[in-house]
């Protein structure tokens, strides 16, 4: 029998019983937390628990965490209800076999490459700590003059259970190569005068590990090895902007573990080198999942972006692109204060115009991480239009403030 999550979830959070309907105890424990916060603040500490939180509403939040942040939420009087995270086999391979795991990412992008020559180029940015690749792929339609060119960054897969934002970025990166070889007049445009990095996983070993064993293991961090001998940092909290100003944890086992330093982790260091050494990179793109939303900086403050006009930027560029996705825009910390992560990073040490979309589903009544492949097609064609728009901007972001009511020579079916 094939363990049913969606029913399962919706039948324990509409009881709103605080039942713990415990599996066997241990360290490794783990559980979808419900938890009563109304506002920033309350989430943000909810977050410097060390849990991970996945959901907010109104006056409740849904996160992930282990026993000792179940237990420190409990005497904080804001857990509500736990449930324990299943491991139950979904299967990758079967079921989600659209999906590509470690080694079909690497033939896809190999085979991308090999198709297409003329505008691809395919190169390993560094290794992970388990030694995987992370492999990038380096889409213009003037490759020999790219370097010159403006140009947009997109990665997905910092999180190891989000395989719905490593399928979007390798979805872009096949439409990309396979419009321009089409003669798609647009995209052939678009790629001419631009320089298009695509990095569809940023975690190979967290995203390997949790398919590995052919069930789910609901896994958010990289592998690395801590000196508690639990495993992980969470990626999205290593970068060095405010590194461990809030809302990440010191505890190695928690889900937020920020590392021991800002860019401890080899997979964030291959990251910031990239980027660093991308002088002409204007557009960022992080994808996650899930909860629908476009977020932009801060994320690790209260504060607005200072620079009014860099600020009507990302208000104009989140809205326009909701426009298509019907994502819900906001600044990174309304959600709740998160430090550490790549948006934030990226705009604050280089200017680049960083966003973090938490793709679909919506909630985990609609599969959370497992949503399942068949909203694959959907979720690629709502997100196309705002990475094209991003390509597009990217020779002056500023453009966008001029042009916010036009439709910018793209198509926008969804515009209009
Ligand atoms: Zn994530």
């Amino acid at each position: 029998m094939v363990w049913q999550p969606k029913l399962s979830l919706i039948f324990l959070f509409v009881m709103l019983t605080p039942v713990f309907l415990r599996a066997e105890p241990g360290p490794t424990e783990r559980y979808w937390l419900k938890i009563g916060a109304k506002n920033k603040v309350e989430r943000t500490r909810v977050v410097e628990t060390g849990a991970s939180l996945e959901i907010a509403k109104d006056d409740y939040v849904i996160a992930i965490g282990d026993e000792n942040q179940r237990e420190q939420l409990e005497k904080m009087g804001m857990l509500q209800t736990s449930y324990p995270l299943s491991t139950a086999p979904f299967d990758f391979p079967q079921e989600d076999s659209q999906f590509h795991d470690y080694t079909e990412i690497v033939a896809e992008l190999r085979k991308i490459a090999s198709d297409h020559p003329n505008i691809t180029q395919l190169t390993s940015i560094g290794k992970s700590v388990e030694g995987r690749d992370i492999w990038k792929i380096r889409i213009s339609g003037d490759l020999k003059n790219a370097s010159a060119l403006p140009a947009a960054i997109f990665m997905g897969g910092h999180h190891a259970r989000e395989h719905v934002s490593i399928e979007m970025p390798l979805f872009l990166a096949r439409h990309l190569v396979e419009k321009h070889a089409a003669g798609d007049a647009e995209v052939t445009r678009l790629l001419s005068g631009r320089d298009v990095h695509i990095i569809p996983v940023v975690n190979p070993d967290g995203a390997e590990h949790d398919v590995s064993t052919g069930s789910y293991q609901y896994w958010r961090k990289n592998r690395g090895r801590n000196e508690n001998g639990s495993f992980g940092t969470d990626l999205n909290r290593n970068y060095s902007y405010l590194w461990g100003m809030g809302g990440s944890s010191q505890n190695p086992d928690a889900e937020t573990y920020m590392g021991t330093a800002p860019f401890s982790e080899p997979e964030t260091r291959a990251i910031r080198d990239f980027v660093d050494a991308q002088t002409n990179a204007t557009m960022l793109l992080s994808f996650h999942t899930f909860s629908e939303l476009i977020l932009y900086p801060w994320g690790g403050t209260d504060d607005p972006v200072a620079d009014e006009r860099d600020r009507s930027v990302f208000v104009t560029m989140a809205k326009t692109m909701a426009k298509w996705n019907n994502y819900a825009p906001m600044q990174s910390s309304e959600l709740y204060i998160a430090t550490g992560d790549t948006a934030d990073w990226a705009y604050a040490t280089h200017n680049i115009f960083a966003f973090t979309f938490e793709l679909d589903p919506s909630d985990m009544f609609n599969g959370g991480f497992y949503p399942g492949q068949a909203i694959l097609p959907e979720v690629f064609r709502k997100n196309l239009q705002p990475c094209l728009y991003m390509i597009e901007y990217a020779d002056n972001p500023y453009r966008v403030l001029q042009s916010r009511s036009q439709t910018y020579g793209l198509r926008s079916p969804l515009l209009d």
